[in-house]
């Protein structure tokens, strides 16, 4: 390998930016060239390529988003987009490509490899959904801002003595709801991992804190159970007109994705970035860097995707303990 290219892919993450600039100046610093591809995989088949210098990621560590940006690309589900990625690659002189993203882009990163190109995963989405990593790029900064959103929403909720609804990022997993829903002590955790009954979970718990004294009851959903009851505002009404208890829901939406990412954030990605392109000097690739038991190791591609995660679940268990 003598060039490497970085991209970042899917939804983007608070941290990417610490991840890329990593993953650029190790390049450089064991004297490989660095091109960056912009919007995705889109830029590949676009040849939106241009040489990266450890200048060019100053002053990017402690700033939102991603300097590349992102997108998704159906063109590169194609075999026609992968073979034309793949001539733009070589006109560039790319031999290996590190890859920013969840799951979905290391899917494309596993099939493009199979054209020929030696790909390495980094994990980057705010859901923390990908199976073979304990963590992932932009997840502390995420739930960092949903507890900002829930503590303010609380202060209201007090002084109203209303029910908050507040729905969440996480369309097929609920680890930001539920860490957040413990650290900011929600009365009901809605996960998309996890079956409810809206009666039994929902209206006798808040029925249930009343009378033992409750002055406000928070309620945290992940956006993937809106599918089966409904979004963060149909759920607050069918609560008031069952409770009678005013309530309100809000949708905290794209705000969990911007923001400065914690030192976690920062960190990791930049342990993560090192790590990917040690690993392409060392010969090794198609991998996917991950954390597991809080160290930073790399699994086989195809081994990372057939794995599976569920949520905790004694942090779920613990979870309803805590909220009587
Ligand atoms: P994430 O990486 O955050 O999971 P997506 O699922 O949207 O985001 O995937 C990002 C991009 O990766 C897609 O737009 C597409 O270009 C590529 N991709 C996703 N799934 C596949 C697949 N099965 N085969 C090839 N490319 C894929």
């Amino acid at each position: 390998v003598k060039t490497i290219g970085v991209l970042t892919s899917g939804g983007d993450a608070p941290g990417m930016n610490a991840a890329i600039r990593a993953v650029v100046r190790t390049g450089i610093y064991y004297g490989f060239k660095m091109l960056g591809v912009r919007k995705g995989y889109n830029g590949l088949i676009a040849g939106d390529i241009s040489e990266m210098t450890a200048r060019n990621v100053s002053d990017i560590i402690h700033r939102g988003g991603t300097i590349l940006q992102t997108a998704r690309c159906k063109a590169f589900s194609t075999e026609e987009g992968m073979q034309k990625a793949m001539s733009i690659s070589r006109a560039f002189g790319m031999d290996a490509l590190v890859v920013i993203g969840g799951d979905g882009s290391y899917r494309g990163a596993r099939d493009f490899s199979k054209f020929g190109m030696k790909v390495m995963g980094l994990p980057g989405t705010i859901d923390n959904d990908i199976a073979s990593s304990d963590y992932t790029i932009g997840y502390d900064t995420a739930m960092n801002t949903v507890q900002d959103a829930l503590d303010k929403i609380r202060d209201t909720a007090y002084s109203h003595e209303r029910c908050s609804v507040l729905e969440v990022m996480g369309r097929k997993a609920g680890h930001i709801a539920l860490n957040v829903g413990i650290a900011g002590g929600a009365e009901v955790i809605l996960l998309p991992e996890k079956e409810f009954d809206f009666d039994k979970d929902i209206i006798r718990k808040i029925i249930q804190g009343r009378n033992s004294g409750k002055k406000n009851y928070i309620i945290i959903l992940a956006e993937g159970i809106s599918e089966k009851i409904g979004g963060a505002l149909e759920l607050a009404k069918k609560i008031e007109d069952l409770t009678g208890i005013e309530t309100r829901g809000t949708v905290l939406g794209y705000i969990q994705r911007g923001g400065s990412p914690t030192i976690q954030d920062r960190v990791m990605a930049s342990a993560m970035g090192v790590k990917a392109v040690e690993l392409l000097k060392d010969g090794v690739f198609n991998r996917i860097i991950s954390v597991k038991d809080s160290k930073i190791i790399d699994i086989d591609i195809d081994e990372a995707l057939s794995m599976k995660k569920d949520i905790d679940q004694d942090l779920l268990r613990m979870s309803n303990i805590l909220s009587i």
